[in-house]
């Protein structure tokens, strides 16, 4: 039987490169694309290709060769020291709209059907979500819009371009709206690094007995997401007949301080928490799960602290080989 072939474009970043490995392990040809290979183990897709989708000529050149399923996680991102700053608001709209633009009429033109987008909960309106402990990001809560970043406005854009064409060009669309996804192998330095990633990076440093920074007052919620839960999730979403767009989060919420804590409490160290200004994005976030319960009859259920424990186990040894 021949092999089902994926296109996996963003396949050098985080979830791209976790989604390659699972796809490997399920049989798949995978031609991975990208401005560069992962970061911090080699590739396992058959093909890597190494190239800018702004480019239209490179996007109509990967959809080539009889491709089944084309997962898309390609954007300029990074935390909310990159996304929530403002400087760098032009080239996040701009890179990742002409990349969805492109591919997905690239797909059109060359009969591909299947697409996954990866959107991201920065596209709810930031007045349902002022609330830290009652923040509402209900499928449906998406409209009237009104995200709280230029990124949050680019994944609603692209969202729509994707179910646009669903509806008008054939194309099988399926949309995910991701809440917060860490684990090994993320970025853990640099100013694109998420939160759960900073604080083991931080604590990791820390000595026994000293503190660490948190932005804001730390009274700030979120759910976060491990990323085998969320591969999961992708793969269960694009295989299915539910288009979405659907959260793909956890809904165990807790507070950025409380974060904190449960890190430093995995590592054995007595850490003290240093609330200082800088960049937060919205009050309180969580992923609503009633719909893709509803539709995937699947939700995601393993414990944050599982998650946390085993990234800050592999932080921890990236920061010991820094020092070195
Ligand atoms: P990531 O930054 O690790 O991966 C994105 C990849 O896209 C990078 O490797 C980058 O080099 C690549 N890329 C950017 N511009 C490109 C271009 N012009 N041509 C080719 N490749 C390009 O991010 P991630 O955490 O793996 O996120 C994957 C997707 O999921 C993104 O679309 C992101 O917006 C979305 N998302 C992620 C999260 C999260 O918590 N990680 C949350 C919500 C949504």
């Amino acid at each position: 039987m021949k092999k089902k072939i994926a296109l996996v474009c963003g396949a050098g970043g985080f979830i791209g490169s976790h989604l390659v490995r699972r796809l490997k392990q399920e049989g798949f040809w995978v031609r991975g694309v990208d401005l560069k290979y992962p970061e911090f183990s080699k590739t396992e897709a058959d093909e890597f290709i190494i190239g800018d989708l702004t480019d239209p000529g490179l996007c109509k050149l990967v959809v080539q060769g009889g491709i089944d399923e084309v997962y898309q996680l390609a954007a300029d991102m990074g935390g909310a020291g990159y996304i929530f700053t403002g400087a760098n608001d032009a080239n996040v709209m701009h890179n990742s709209a002409t990349i969805n633009l492109n591919i997905v009429d690239a797909m059109h033109k060359a009969g591909v059907k299947r697409v996954f987008y990866s959107s991201s909960a920065c596209m709810y309106p930031e007045h349902n979500q002022l609330d830290p402990d009652n923040p509402k990001c209900s499928e449906e809560s998406a409209y009237p819009a009104n995200p709280d970043s230029e990124y949050g406005w680019e994944k609603l854009f692209s969202e729509r371009l994707y179910l646009a064409y669903q509806r008008n060009h054939g194309i099988e669309a399926r949309v995910a709206r991701f809440h917060n996804i860490f684990g090994p192998e993320g970025t853990w330095r640099g100013g694109k690094e998420k939160s759960p990633a900073a604080l083991c990076r931080k604590v990791a440093e820390a000595t026994d007995g000293g503190s660490i920074e948190v932005w804001g007052d730390g009274k700030q919620t979120r759910s976060f997401l491990y990323i085998d839960e969320c591969v999961d999730g992708i793969l269960r979403l694009t295989r299915s007949d539910f288009s979405g767009p659907v959260n793909i989060g956890s809904d165990e919420m807790i507070s950025i301080n409380n974060l904190a804590k449960m890190v430093a409490d995995i590592s054995g160290k007595k850490i003290s928490i240093d609330n200082i200004p800088g960049p937060l994005g919205v009050r309180g976030r969580n992923s609503d799960n009633k719909l893709i319960k509803e539709k995937l009859n699947w939700a995601p259920s393993q414990p944050l602290r599982d998650g946390i424990a085993k990234t800050y186990a592999w932080i921890s040894e990236q920061v010991a080989k820094a020092a070195k």
